[in-house]
């Protein structure tokens, strides 16, 4: 051995091992010390027109137990329909323990974003209930129709099933003038009562997208403002929160991309067998029948 290799000995580890220790640190879990779950197909299943739930098995009784043992948990839907605290009191009537501070919509998160970034006015594409926190959080809200004249920092896509072609004209003069594009939600499909349903937001995006050429920012999930806002909510890291969702696009791409734990249920969008299908980056780190299993060991 050369004398340069034998004052090596003992010294460092060499740079691969390092390197080895540091990855499997990295993989370590770090413990659950509160609970985002997802709503629809996670913890109810609700009618396409949102107007009513079925709660799905094991949901209310999973809730109970973490209030009882003083676990914090929220619930972040991406359905950007309504207001936080009337969503919390649909849930509350049909039994499921959930406080309205305890209630996130993406609206939540992108009122968040647009503080931070000092956004005052926005114009919004959505139903009046998308720019509910918004409105709370001190920003200015304009809708399409008394938009003309007026310059924005920002437009925001949500729930918008009325949504028409001249709103979509507004938005894209509003972004030629120079507004960000944030959208709720940007799925394809979400799950409802007797299948799957279209994300309105996803599809005017695109258009608002081809005409516009902008990249949209996402605040709902799986973007890792939402998991900022979750963790914030619980008082934990975003590494120590458990993801609950039916979703590998939507919570499992949350939950792997911040360093969280994902549990997927087989209840809504996606299926046992689906899941074992799944790349790595889409994968929970254990798989639910349902939400009922999540506590049990
Ligand atoms: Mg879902």
């Amino acid at each position: 051995m050369s004398a340069r290799r034998k004052s090596a000995v003992g010294r460092r580890k060499p740079k691969s091992t390092r390197k080895m220790v540091k990855a499997r640190r990295r993989s370590a879990r770090a413990p659950i010390r509160g609970y985002m779950f997802d709503l629809d197909g996670t913890l109810v299943l609700g009618d396409k027109g949102l107007q009513s739930y079925d709660v799905l098995p094991g949901a209310i009784e999973t809730l109970n137990k973490l209030k009882q043992r003083g676990i914090p948990y929220v619930v972040l839907t991406n359905g950007s329909a309504h207001p936080p605290a009337f969503h919390a009191a649909k849930l509350r009537a049909v039994g499921l323990p959930i406080e309205d501070a305890q209630m996130l919509t993406p609206s939540s998160v992108t009122a968040d974003v647009f503080v931070q970034r000092g956004v005052r006015r926005a114009l919004i594409l959505g139903s009046p209930g998308v720019a509910h926190a918004l409105q709370e959080a001190g920003i200015e809200t304009v809708f399409p129709a008394q938009s003309e004249g007026q310059t924005f920092e920002a437009v925001y896509v949500g729930w918008h099933p009325e949504c028409t072609i001249k709103d979509i004209e507004a938005a894209c003069n509003a972004i030629w003038a120079g507004a960000k594009m944030y959208v709720a939600s940007d799925v394809p499909f979400f799950a409802a009562r007797g299948g799957r349903t279209i994300g309105y937001s996803y599809a005017i995006v695109g258009a608002i997208r081809r005409l516009t050429r902008t990249p949209s920012i996402i605040t709902g999930k799986p973007s890792q403002f939402a998991l900022s806002v979750v963790a914030r909510h619980l008082g934990v890291r975003k590494s120590e929160v458990g993801v609950v969702g039916d979703d590998p696009l939507v919570e499992m791409i949350m939950a792997r991309r911040g360093g969280a734990t994902g549990f997927g249920v087989c209840t809504g969008t996606t299926s046992r067998a689906q899941w074992a299908a799944q790349p790595l980056s889409r994968r929970p780190h254990r798989v639910l029948q349902g939400v009922g299993e999540l506590l049990r060991d």
